[in-house]
């Protein structure tokens, strides 16, 4: 039997709205613009270095041990300088120009339009994104997602990062909801479907790369302890059975769940 819920909380970045493929583009554009593109080399690889860098740098700002700016701006001299390529002091004009060319990028998640036109006045949905104010705005804005939702909750203003539980807390108070009566939607392990766990609130992890594993209308249940493909579930994870954890690969696979 299906589990009603009556609200749904989305991630953002890689949830909804492409990340990966909007920062590849818009970083290949601040390159451009700045005219440096082609003192850097091969762009794929140096944007697979920005990847793994720029998710080191947010792990350390969630863990507040360094500061907005040296992880705006830091980065971008970091990554020149890993590239073998340094250039000092551009940072500034790199992470300014990203910001602008970021929001305006507006590719969704495979799926994500489709399954929120189905969803849309079935439920009440509210974004949850760990980021920045004007960045995150900017691309729910720009992307045409903001008419779906509610409400967003962006950790900048609310001061306070998933997977703290203070972000749910204030998210649950907002709508006024039942821990019962949401289910988290999200593609981080770490902050999406831990911090809901945490809450009590059923989670939904959504993990694309497992595509090909698994047969189109598979959803997993989780248990403590399982892995597949590459991926572990066991990592400093505390499963309790106030809530419940499923897998999908594509983000249809919602309408089957909802
Ligand atoms: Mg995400």
């Amino acid at each position: 039997m299906k589990k009603k819920y009556s609200y749904l909380f989305f991630d953002l970045d890689n949830t909804l709205w492409d990340y990966d493929a909007n920062s590849y583009e818009a970083l290949k554009k601040v390159l451009e613009k700045l005219d440096i593109i082609k003192y850097v080399g091969n762009y794929s690889q140096l944007y697979s270095v920005y990847h793994s860098m720029n998710e080191q740098l947010w792990i350390q700002y969630r863990e507040n041990k360094i500061t907005k700016e040296e992880m705006r701006v830091g980065r971008f001299e970091m990554l020149l300088e890993a590239n073998g390529t340094p250039m000092k002091g551009i940072g500034e004009a790199m992470n300014e120009a990203y910001l602008k060319e970021m929001p305006l990028q507006s590719k969704l998640v495979d799926g994500a339009r489709e399954v929120l036109d189905y969803l849309q006045g079935k439920y009440c949905m509210a974004i949850i994104t760990n980021g920045f104010i004007e960045l995150q705005s900017g691309k729910i804005e720009e992307s045409g997602l903001k008419k779906y939702f509610e409400k967003v909750f962006i950790s900048e203003s609310i001061g306070t990062q998933k997977p703290d539980s203070l972000i749910f807390e204030h998210a649950i108070q907002s709508i006024n909801a039942s821990e019962d009566s949401i289910l988290m939607i999200g593609d981080s392990w770490e902050t999406d479907v831990k911090g809901a766990m945490k809450m009590g609130i059923d989670q939904i992890f959504y993990k694309p790369t497992l595509q090909g594993e698994f047969s189109e209308s598979k959803i997993i249940e989780f248990q403590p302890g399982m892995s597949f493909g590459s991926f572990e579930t066991n990592t400093g994870c505390h499963f309790d059975k106030k809530s419940s954890t499923r897998i999908i690969f594509h983000l249809k696979q919602l309408i089957e769940i909802l």
